[in-house]
């Protein structure tokens, strides 16, 4: 088969790699979303395969077919690790640690945009629609519609979207701009990453905007929210699992079975606020509020970007903190914190949201954290506590979480504790509420929403 009448273009393909020439369906949401309406329209879905230098023709995979684009060493390290993670990440994040601004970045940005941008048009049908993700591919949709007017184009930002002040220090601001304007529908998490990109529109380059649509070169441009999601049913049903539930009593007992179990699940990147949350709880141990006995942290901090020089630095400056907290109030056999620098499998992450009272989610910045979801979505007994940072997307979604503002870390102390102190009928109340959004607004309704707009243009 040469074209396709639906194209999902991502910087990574939704496989990986086992073994030498085996490949497994990506876990999360998105595949999961897209995979029906990928075998319903006999849809293809173009990325990189995540191994550098590596040239693969086109093949299939659970009902996926898949095309690999490639990118050489110096192309992951300049348009991925570089313009990608280290300039457009921090910036998009608030600028929560400093972004690097580099010509050499930038020139392999677009030559890797423009690769990806010609090999969708080589290979999408008549009319056909198409779907691009996020800040890797920004330059995507222009460069595509030029050499296709005849497609429909949809862009999703999975990232926040910043506000003009900050956007703006970008040296190639306007070429980003107005790449994503080659779109015919540009998704955002929030309704505040919507608004900043049309007052940017506006104010950079004096667009006209009218509610949500920007006229652009006689078209028009819809810009909105679609908050992301997870699939709720599927976690729902793995935390019911006996298997999940019997793992779950067996951290308890590991940790010694102690009254309260917090617990933070997060890659470990600068805008997660790890720090941040792991200093408030220190000082609740620091002040005997809260003692070694009767409460203990569990953080999973999964490795990520390590060729990253500030993803390096960040890991020395949070073992160093854990050390240090655990070393003041730890005890032979028994440590406060239990961190880990691993990753899990769901079904390991479904057993550890259930044994935990309090999930802490403390992001700085964040798109919109999936991992509070999906602790909602196994919380089907109506226990647990979330304490949600007001920065995360997840914030506009999840009211009845314990919110806070992670640079306040007296307020983190407040939140933490009224979460573990609060009654099982409160938290019941809240729960329900929690669950009741997710249930309702999951992952497929997401998808399902972009998709409806799009074909509306
Ligand atoms: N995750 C995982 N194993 C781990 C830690 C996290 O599979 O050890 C998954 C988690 O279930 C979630 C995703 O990684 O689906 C993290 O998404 P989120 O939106 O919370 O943060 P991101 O990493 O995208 O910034």
């Amino acid at each position: 088969r040469s074209t396709s009448s639906f194209l999902v273009v991502a910087n990574r393909l939704p496989v990986d790699r086992v073994g030498d020439r085996e490949w497994r369906r990506s876990p999360g949401g998105l595949v999961t979303a897209i995979a029906p309406v990928m075998q319903r329209r006999d849809g293809a879905w173009l990325g990189w395969t995540g191994a550098a230098g590596e040239e693969l023709k086109p093949f299939d995979h659970d009902g996926m077919h898949l095309i690999p684009v490639p990118l050489s060493a110096r192309e992951v390290e300049l348009y991925y690790e570089g313009f990608s993670n280290a300039t457009l990440w921090p910036l998009y994040h608030d600028v929560v640690a400093p972004p690097v601004y580099s010509r050499v970045f930038w020139d392999a940005y677009r030559a890797v945009n423009e690769r990806f941008a010609r090999a969708a048009a080589d290979v999408a049908d008549p009319g056909a629609v198409v779907w691009i993700q996020d800040y890797h591919l920004q330059l995507v949709p222009m460069i595509l519609r030029r050499l296709r007017p005849d497609l429909k184009i949809g862009f999703f930002l999975h990232i926040p979207f910043p506000p003009i002040e900050l956007f703006c220090q970008l040296p190639w601001r306007s070429e980003i701009v107005e790449g994503l304007l080659g779109a015919d529908l540009v998704g955002f998490q929030r309704p505040g990453g919507a608004s900043n990109f049309l007052r940017l529109c506006r104010r950079l380059l004096g667009l006209h905007t009218h509610r949500n649509e920007i006229y652009v070169d006689g078209r028009t441009v819809r810009v909105d929210a679609f908050p992301i999601s997870v699939d709720f049913a599927e976690f729902d049903q793995l935390a019911r699992d006996p298997r999940v539930q019997d793992r779950a009593k067996e951290i308890r007992a590991e940790l010694g079975d102690p009254e309260h179990v917090l617990l933070g699940v997060d890659r470990l990147d600068y805008t997660k606020g790890i720090g941040q949350r792991l200093k408030a709880f220190g000082e609740l141990l620091d002040e005997g509020v809260i003692t070694p006995d009767e409460a203990v942290f569990v953080q999973v901090a999964t490795p990520t970007r390590e060729g990253v020089p500030a993803y390096a630095r960040l890991r020395n400056e949070i073992e160093l903190r854990v050390g240090r907290i655990n070393g003041e109030h730890g005890m032979l056999g028994r440590q406060p914190i239990s961190y880990l620098h691993q990753s899990y499998d769901r079904e390991e992450l479904a057993a550890l949201y259930c044994a935990a009272d309090v999930l802490v989610v403390t992001p700085l910045r964040d798109g919109m954290n999936l991992v509070a979801k999906e602790y909602v979505s196994c919380r089907f007994d109506l226990r647990g506590a979330l304490v949600l940072s007001e920065f995360a997307g997840a914030a506009d979604e999840l009211r009845q979480a314990f919110l806070v503002n992670p640079y306040d870390i007296e307020g983190m102390k407040r939140a933490m504790l009224a979460a573990m102190r609060a009654t099982p009928h409160e938290l019941a109340r809240r729960m329900r509420s929690l669950r009741r959004r997710v249930a309702t607004h999951n992952v497929d309704k997401w998808a399902n929403d972009f998709l409806s707009a799009l074909e509306e243009r």
